[in-house]
């Protein structure tokens, strides 16, 4: 079907991965839209490396087919593709841009072909004066960097990252997601996985959520909002708003400390809220209609304990 083809990247039909009595993947299928970034979302355990791994051909499926522009997907989608694996494998005895250079050779690239960018990356990520410092003398946070950077190092057309973000302070999180943002502005598609909404939210065109080796929800983030965020109000505010809760306007109230999420009821209008949270002296920060973010979604598709078991794992 060549319409479709030319819509997606990758098609992944039913995918299915046990190991022993844990069915880590079951019955998976989404797809992977041309030039975007598509974000894996699940908590902890959820399958999304499962999932990655197959896409990279590390683990075979038990059964299920993906599809790379509409054909059986062999060793084309990997040879175009840096991937950033969970388990971070660098040699702790080599130096900095002699990693950089390995991993470029591992990719048919010579030192010469990629000395440039290597050194323009290793400045973007502010590595360039440890250049010959050792692996193993870097921290976490700059062992992560390089990685990346080695992901990279080739030009891939499509990058699929596992946890990209995990172990990153602010700046470093800042700069990667900027990077991100320009790979996608050069067109090349970009898959990522996370277990962090507000990322996914903000970053992502389209998501793909995974709970218990199953897909809870996917599609376009924006059809997805629509879709969801009738009759819910964002709330960002100073005060007491105990007196909703009983409240026959509403139909629940989710508070997520930065933020409250209200569901109105069917006949209520938004707008009555506004009033009553004015009339009870509420500081209202912010209140946007009709607007719901994709942690409630999540929260309200896989249930409450998720949240914890989340921040339990953070
Ligand atoms: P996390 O964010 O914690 O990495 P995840 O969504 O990536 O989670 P997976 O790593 O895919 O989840 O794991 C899904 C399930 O499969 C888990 O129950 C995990 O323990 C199990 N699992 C994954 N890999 C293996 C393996 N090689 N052998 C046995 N069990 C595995």
């Amino acid at each position: 079907n060549r319409e479709r083809s030319v819509m997606h990247l990758l098609e992944v039909k039913n995918l299915k991965k046990s190991f022993g009595n844990i069915e880590a993947v079951n019955d998976v299928s989404f797809t992977v839209p041309q030039g975007a970034i598509t974000g894996l979302i699940g908590r902890n355990g959820a399958g999304k490396t499962t999932t990655i791994r197959m896409l990279m051909n590390i683990f075979l499926p038990d059964s299920g087919d993906i599809l790379f522009q509409g054909a059986s997907a062999g060793i084309e989608f990997q040879e175009k593709t840096g991937y950033l694996p969970e388990e971070r494998g660098l040699y702790k005895k080599l130096k900095v841009l002699e990693t950089i250079f390995f991993f470029a050779e591992l990719k048919n690239k010579s030192k010469k072909q990629i000395e440039k960018r290597a050194i323009e990356l290793l400045k973007k990520f502010d590595l360039f004066d440890r250049r010959n410092s050792k692996v193993e003398d870097l921290s976490k946070g700059n062992q992560q960097k390089l990685q990346f950077i080695c992901t990279v190092i080739h030009e891939p057309d499509y990058l699929v990252l596992d946890e990209p973000f995990s172990g990153l302070d602010p700046i470093n999180t800042n700069i990667l997601k900027e990077m991100i943002l320009e790979f996608k502005r050069q067109g090349k598609v970009i898959i990522f996985s996370t277990h962090l909404m507000e990322f996914a939210e903000k970053m992502c065109d389209h998501v793909v959520m995974i709970d218990k080796g199953k897909i809870v929800l996917s599609g376009s983030i924006l059809d997805i909002k629509k879709r969801y965020s009738h009759r819910n109000i964002s709330l960002v505010y100073d005060g007491d708003i105990s007196f909703l809760k009983g409240d026959s306007m509403i139909e629940s109230i989710e508070d997520y400390g930065n933020y409250t999420g209200i569901k109105v009821k069917e006949e209520s209008d938004v707008q009555n809220v506004l009033s009553a949270l004015i009339s009870h002296k509420v500081n209202v920060r912010s209140f946007i209609a009709n607007d719901i973010s994709l942690h409630e979604i999540f929260i309200s598709l896989v249930g409450a304990d998720s949240e914890n078991n989340e921040k339990k794992e953070n």
